[in-house]
């Protein structure tokens, strides 16, 4: 009965405890933390592309108006000196705004393929992270599937055992177990009780050998239901 009761004590620990059960919380705070992140690295990405698309823009834009003028000045349309100097004094101007607009954009294209490599790589590793995270919940399942069918087992294992001992006697272990924290028999072994593993003295040993067999014996110290065997040394 005591054998039974502490199996099944251990199955609950052992199922409050599972490694797996922790490895799988300490996933899922990756993946979560994983996720944040693959969530902002995602943003920045089509933000820098929006930048990339009106730096483009800016750059034709101010193209077109040089490329204007050099066809004005190609096709001769330009009378007067003055409005000739005015109108290549304009496309310095334009052609150093070009250069400046084409730098903005290199750098802003810069910028966007780092911030695609990171989120590559953060998709790598969260690609990684999951089927990590499979497998451990796998393995986890089918870990408590094995303790639960350990359970099972124990739990038909004691109500058999349970079904042999009077109603009265098994009342008494239930009291003492939950006062003594889990444990209500013991064995005596070599005089000493393995409840509490305090030696019996000599008086109390000749009193319990001078009891019968089926009359319950109690630890004299802990009180526990004492069971006597061929190794008790009585
Ligand atoms: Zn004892």
């Amino acid at each position: 009965m005591q054998a039974h009761d502490a199996r099944l004590d251990r199955l609950a620990h052992q199922r409050r405890t599972l490694p797996e059960a922790v490895r799988v919380d300490e996933l899922a705070g990756r993946r979560s933390e994983l996720s944040t992140r693959l969530g902002l690295e995602r943003m920045a990405v089509s933000d820098l592309e929006a930048e990339v698309r009106k730096a483009d823009g800016d750059v034709t834009q101010v193209r077109t108006r040089r490329e204007r003028d050099q066809q004005r000045l190609d096709t001769g349309a330009v009378g007067s000196p003055k409005e000739l100097q005015r109108l290549q004094h304009e496309m310095e101007t334009l052609a150093r705004r070009i250069s400046v607009l084409e730098d903005a954009e290199l750098d802003v294209m810069e910028r966007l393929e780092q911030a695609r490599a990171e989120l590559a790589a953060t998709e790598v590793e969260s690609a990684g992270l999951d089927s990590e995270l499979a497998e451990v919940t796998d393995r986890h399942d089918q870990a408590v599937a094995e303790l639960d069918r350990q359970v099972a087992l124990a739990r038909s294992e004691r109500d058999r055992t349970v079904g042999q001992v009077p109603d009265e006697l098994l009342a008494l272990y239930d009291k003492i177990r939950i006062q003594q924290g889990g444990v209500g028999a013991a064995a005596l072994h070599q005089r000493r009780c393995e409840g509490c593993r305090l030696e019996l003295n000599a008086a109390d040993l000749r009193e319990l050998a001078a009891e019968p067999a089926d009359v319950v014996a109690r630890c004299p110290e802990c009180n526990r239901l004492l069971v006597r065997t061929a190794e008790s040394g009585l």
